[in-house]
């Protein structure tokens, strides 16, 4: 009861900012490990699944929004894995590419409203849903705590195997895109001190993200910067036009909610001199395209 997760290809990454800052970059592209459970939602959801089976449970039950890369990948998952899978949806009943997609692979949803959906916090909130469905295991939202830090020690080990092909002897750093810093604090734990991981938020400040970061991984060996344009997946036109133009200059396909806001908050630091002249470092590209199918 696991993924079976191919290497996710490392490549270099060429854009003509980062030549000027004198950055090398390459670029992780979990975006093509697999074309249904893609991203970096695939890693963190292997010691969940794990955990359902060493606790004998039949599957999972876990949480989201209407275009949420965590449940699909889980639906994906367990209609591939032959595990029953149940969704609690942020909001009121609506028709995405990603619910249509939860209801192909069989996954039961309910929707819980937005009041219904922030009280998730609450202690007692699992209890009415695990005496509901006593055989499946509770994950927590976007696959996050400690399980799922634990399956991003595979990023690095993938980046290692895959240095030498790119003539790389080392680097020095990472860069990913962080929504509960599951994965940044994955990659952490991995690094042992060894490279700094940089985040760029795509919440807006006041999430607790940090906090929750420093739980997980320490307070050492990760920057965070707020990269969020005023908001989770707010967008704007001169997001969206940088954002194509990366795609065309790199030929690399990017959304707006996580990537292409990594990537602005990574020019910024370019051009400002926080990454010095001569650094190479390791973007990692998340994944998220299938979030973005309902877009114009
Ligand atoms: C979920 C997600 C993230 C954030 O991952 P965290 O581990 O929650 O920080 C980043 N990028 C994409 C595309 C995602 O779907």
């Amino acid at each position: 009861m696991l993924l079976d997760l191919p290497r996710a290809p490392l490549q270099p990454l060429r854009l003509s900012w980062l030549a000027e800052a004198g950055i090398e970059a390459a670029i992780l592209r979990l975006d093509l490990i697999d074309p249904l459970i893609s991203g970096n939602k695939s890693f963190k959801l292997q010691h969940h699944l794990l955990a359902a089976r060493a606790a004998g449970c039949r599957g999972l039950i876990s949480l989201g929004g209407a275009h949420s890369n965590h449940l699909h990948a889980l639906a994906a998952a367990g209609e591939r894995l032959g595990l029953r899978t149940v969704g609690l949806l942020r909001g009121h009943a609506q028709v995405t590419p990603t619910v249509i997609d939860l209801q192909r692979w069989g996954m039961e949803l309910h929707w819980l409203g937005y009041e219904g959906y922030r009280q998730r916090h609450r202690e007692d909130f699992w209890a009415s849903w695990q005496a509901r469905y006593p055989d499946l295991l509770p994950v927590p939202e976007g696959g996050g705590g400690l399980l799922g830090a634990k399956g991003c020690a595979a990023l690095r080990v993938q980046v290692q195997a895959q240095l030498a092909d790119i003539g790389w002897d080392d680097f020095e750093a990472w860069w990913l895109a962080v929504g509960t810093g599951t994965t940044l604090a994955g990659l952490v734990l991995a690094e042992g001190g060894q490279r700094r991981i940089y985040g760029a938020l795509a919440v807006g400040p006041g999430h607790g993200v940090q906090e929750q970061v420093n739980a997980l991984c320490g307070e050492r060996g990760h920057t965070l910067l707020d990269a969020s344009r005023g908001g989770f997946a707010k967008t704007d036109s001169a997001l969206l036009a940088f954002m194509r133009d990366c795609e065309a200059e790199a030929g690399i396909p990017l959304e707006p909610v996580y990537t292409a806001k990594a990537l602005w908050a990574l020019r910024e630091a370019a051009t400002a001199g926080v990454l010095a002249a001569g650094s190479r470092l390791v973007f990692v590209h998340t994944g998220g395209l299938q979030g973005w199918r309902a877009a114009p």
